[in-house]
């Protein structure tokens, strides 16, 4: 079966789901059509009072919701939490904040009056990932909601309870039926519902392979994306920098969501003077951590998602290795029922092994000693990512600047990456376009229609 649980720490499959037949997708797009019909004429305050009870039913449910998280894909406890409240925070901030990003705006023109209005465009289909389960859907759906568009979303196929624990969410909260619908539904289906002329916009969250085939024929169909794929993110330390923080963010940020993160930091690039100590802390941080149970609050660290997760990224630490890479600390698997990975550093990957331009979506660590400030930059932009970053320096000032030349779409200083409502999410290069969250996240799938009166 494509859409089945299974949970990653004892390896039990579990709830199988069937696909659905032409005739049901065929009548959810045909619900998703007429109820944007009315959707698009409801007022924002009716938008609003609905999407905020969604909000307050997420909290409410926080426990039931998280559990799903944990049994699906095996994060742990305490951050399926973290992501349930984030993500009832970005359903929060759109409810608020909406009606404000979608005003009308006059222009200033020579002779008459003109105004740009923001209107919705129709049914928008998203594509989305594992990873957070509730958040990367949230992303997507509650901005777009809140503009009078409605969505039909295909989640990914190892998550299919949360996938369905949403959608009765958002109908309890009073959504009309057609406005947020789950598909389960295969990659051909994917294909036509893109093709389909009642969708108007596609928003895709995933590996820079899933984005291809979904930009090139949602380009085929001449219609608007939005890509949030892989990253590689650098994580610099300067010489400047407090070793301390470095050390317990690296953890955070390369450790976070056991490593699958697509804004994990992934290369840790170190001028001279600090490497040997930040090297010598980071990994007796890393051998600090107790897998074990996800739902077990004393784990720290989780299984990784799937089987397949784990053999490709077993096989990237080999394919390091044959090429050169030596291993710091970790490189196997663990001596232990369910999906785990050894905490891992890899050094000596030079810019000929493969590896070096890869993404390794999991808890491993690339770790490279640079001469200076200038060596860190070229080394982080050296990526056919462009997605996130860090650098960790006393001088803030410098920290903006060093920021300002690293070739990506978020850098944080002194901090691994996070995510809030308020501020925007998305990369350049291989890593997608398009923005998610703050008020930018809200623009993609409108129209920006000119009124002119002459
Ligand atoms: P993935 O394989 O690309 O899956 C993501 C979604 O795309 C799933 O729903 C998947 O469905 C679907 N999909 C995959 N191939 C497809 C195809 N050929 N046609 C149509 N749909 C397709 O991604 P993943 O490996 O699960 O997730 C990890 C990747 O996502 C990493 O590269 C990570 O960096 C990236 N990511 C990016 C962001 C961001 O915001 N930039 C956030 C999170 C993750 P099935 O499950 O049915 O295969």
């Amino acid at each position: 079966m494509a859409y089945q649980t299974t949970n990653p720490y004892n390896e039990k499959a579990d709830k199988p789901f069937s696909e659905c037949k032409p005739e049901q997708l065929e009548a959810k797009l045909e619900a998703a059509v007429t109820c944007y019909d009315s959707w698009r004429a409801t007022s924002f305050s009716q938008r609003k009072s609905i999407l905020t009870r969604a909000a307050a039913l997420m909290r409410e449910r926080s426990e039931q919701l998280a559990g799903l998280i944990t049994l699906e894909m095996g994060k742990r406890i305490a951050e399926s939490r973290g992501e349930v409240a984030l993500s009832a925070a970005i359903i929060d901030y759109y409810a608020e904040h909406a009606e404000r990003f979608l005003a009308p705006e006059k222009l200033p023109t020579k002779k008459g009056e003109a105004i740009l209005e923001s209107s919705p465009i129709g049914v928008l289909f998203g594509v989305e990932p594992w990873n957070y389960p509730y958040y990367q859907i949230v992303r997507f759906a509650a901005p777009n909601l809140m503009a009078g568009n409605v969505v039909m979303v295909k989640h990914a196929s190892n998550v299919p309870q949360c996938a369905l624990a949403f959608e009765q969410l958002m109908a309890d909260a009073g959504m009309p039926a057609g406005a947020y619908t789950n598909l389960f539904i295969s990659k051909d289906q994917v294909a036509q519902v893109i093709d389909d002329p009642r969708i108007r916009g596609v928003a895709l969250t995933g590996s820079e392979a899933a984005g291809a085939v979904v930009a090139a024929r949602a380009g085929q169909n001449l219609k608007k994306t939005t890509m949030e794929l892989g990253g590689s993110d650098a994580f610099i330390v300067l010489e400047d920098a407090d070793l301390d923080l470095a050390v317990k963010h690296a953890v955070i940020g390369r450790m976070g969501n056991t490593g699958q993160a697509c804004t994990a930091s992934k290369r840790f690039i170190v001028v001279e003077s600090m490497a040997e100590q930040f090297l010598s802390r980071f990994k007796a941080a890393l051998e600090q951590l107790k897998p074990g149970d996800p739902m077990d609050e004393k784990t720290t660290m989780g299984p990784l998602s799937s089987e397949t997760a784990l053999t490709n990224l077993l096989d990237q630490v080999k394919r390091a290795r044959a090429n050169g890479a030596s291993v710091v600390v970790g490189g196997e698997r663990l001596e232990h029922s369910g999906f785990f990975m050894q905490p891992t550093i890899l050094s000596d990957v030079d810019a000929g092994n493969p590896v070096y331009k890869e993404e390794f979506f999991g808890p491993v660590a690339m770790f490279f000693q640079v001469p200076d400030e200038d060596a860190a930059v070229h080394l982080a932009n050296d990526s056919p990512f462009g997605l996130g970053g860090s650098v960790f320096t006393k001088d803030i000032e410098r920290g903006k600047r060093v920021a300002g030349r690293i070739e990506t779409g978020m850098v944080f200083i002194n901090a691994a990456l996070s995510s809030s409502p308020e501020l925007p999410f998305g990369g350049i290069k291989n890593s997608g376009y398009g923005r998610e969250l703050s008020a930018a996240g809200i623009q993609e799938f409108v129209n920006k229609k000119l009124i002119r009166v002459a």
